[in-house]
């Protein structure tokens, strides 16, 4: 699986596909934190060094 990582000066919403259970998750690019899904908490990114590591492989860039 191909890690997309996704650079702190980039701040905005990103739309994770969960790859265990397919659900849509929006999720801010500077969490602080891990993220994990909200049904299965599934692990869906990890932040390392102020780079948020999404680990499913469907996601969106939310523009806004
Ligand atoms: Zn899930």
């Amino acid at each position: 699986m191909a890690y997309r990582i996704i650079p702190e000066t980039k701040s905005r919403f990103l739309k994770i596909k969960c790859p265990g259970c397919g659900n849509d998750q929006i999720v801010f690019s500077k969490a602080s934190s891990g993220i994990k899904c909200l049904v299965c908490s599934k692990e869906l990114a990890s932040s390392t060094g102020g780079k948020l590591i999404v680990k499913a492989k469907e996601f969106k860039e939310l523009s806004s």
